[in-house]
């Protein structure tokens, strides 16, 4: 019971710490070969050091990934602090989020890790000219009113539940490198289509974009900056936006609506809901899944009946 309490004062405090301030969520990514993981490690964690940055970022062999929440007046100097800490990063891909919420972060975390997004699988060819093959908000919206291209989704389903483009495919797995496996049996009925592959920040297209390339198709486009990219381009230039719904973020808010197109529905009557993700209350279960008001009323917070009854 202490111990509880302890706990939850160095939250609250956290939170008035950081309330006051304002704050922007950035994500940056970039695949290139980093020899000395640890070296960028340091130099990142003592020239962050003195701008109260939040959040967490990942160092691999392959590159970095960094979503991080940033006092305001310190956004320009943190991206140029990046741009400038290695010469390979001066062309790094950065997004902001939509909403701009303090609390989506409470600490700095800066990892070493194998992948940047895990997938188990070594070898999958990142492309050093993809950027060719990005395109912007613009060209976004012509290939989606063209009916000769085809968008696919890859993302997790529970991301694609909750808001996606219109008719866009999904690749129904549990994992990144499950669906990177099916990739090519999915999408081999389409070959002769404008693939448009998407996700949220544009990060695990660059893999999927490179198996594609690898496996000869030949019209493989990748929307730059992913969802957030093409919402902030759509948002800048006023025009139609073609992605409906909510976006699923992999911090504290757990998703960001786009749209007020309600897409989710209740995984136990399958009535649309805007509820957000919970886990089922079985411990052992722990299943990510949304329920609308009602059920989580008549099956306590579980998925089914068959947990409710364990
Ligand atoms: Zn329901
Ligand atoms: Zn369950």
């Amino acid at each position: 019971m202490k111990k509880k309490n302890i706990i939850s004062n160095k939250i609250l405090k956290i939170i008035c710490l950081h309330n006051y301030t304002k704050r922007t969520i950035i994500s940056l990514y970039k695949y290139f070969n980093v020899f000395y993981p640890k070296e960028l490690l340091n130099d990142i964690q003592i020239g962050l050091k003195k701008y109260d940055v939040l959040g967490r970022i990942y160092i691999a062999n392959e590159g970095i990934n960094a979503q991080i929440s940033v006092p305001d007046s310190y956004v320009n100097k943190i991206m140029s602090f990046f741009k400038k800490i290695n010469i390979n990063l001066c062309n790094i891909n950065i997004n902001f989020s939509i909403e701009n919420k303090s609390m989506a972060f409470w600490k700095l975390q800066i990892k070493i890790r194998k992948q940047l997004v895990a997938n188990n699988i070594d070898n999958v060819p990142i492309l050093k000219n993809s950027s060719k093959y990005y395109l912007n908000a613009f060209q976004v919206n012509k290939l989606f009113l063209d009916s000769k291209s085809i968008f696919v989704d890859i993302r997790n389903h529970y991301e694609y539940e909750i808001g996606h483009f219109y008719q866009a495919l999904e690749i129904p797995s549990k994992t990144f490198r499950e669906q990177l496996d099916m990739l090519k049996e999915t999408l081999l009925p389409y070959k002769n289509k404008k693939i448009v592959l998407y996700c949220t920040g544009g990060i695990r297209c660059e893999k999927a974009f490179g198996l594609l390339k690898k496996y000869k198709f030949k019209n493989v486009y990748q929307i730059y900056g992913g969802i957030l990219g093409y919402i902030n381009q759509t948002q800048k230039y006023s025009l139609p936006m073609y992605f409906k719904g909510k976006i699923f973020v992999f911090d504290n808010r757990l998703a960001e609506r786009v749209t007020n197109d309600i897409l989710s529905k209740c995984r136990n009557c399958n009535q649309l809901t805007d509820s957000i993700h919970i886990n089922c209350a079985y411990h052992r279960c722990h299943r990510l899944f949304i329920q609308c008001k009602n059920c989580s009323k008549k099956f306590n917070f579980y998925c089914s009946t068959k947990c409710l009854n364990i």
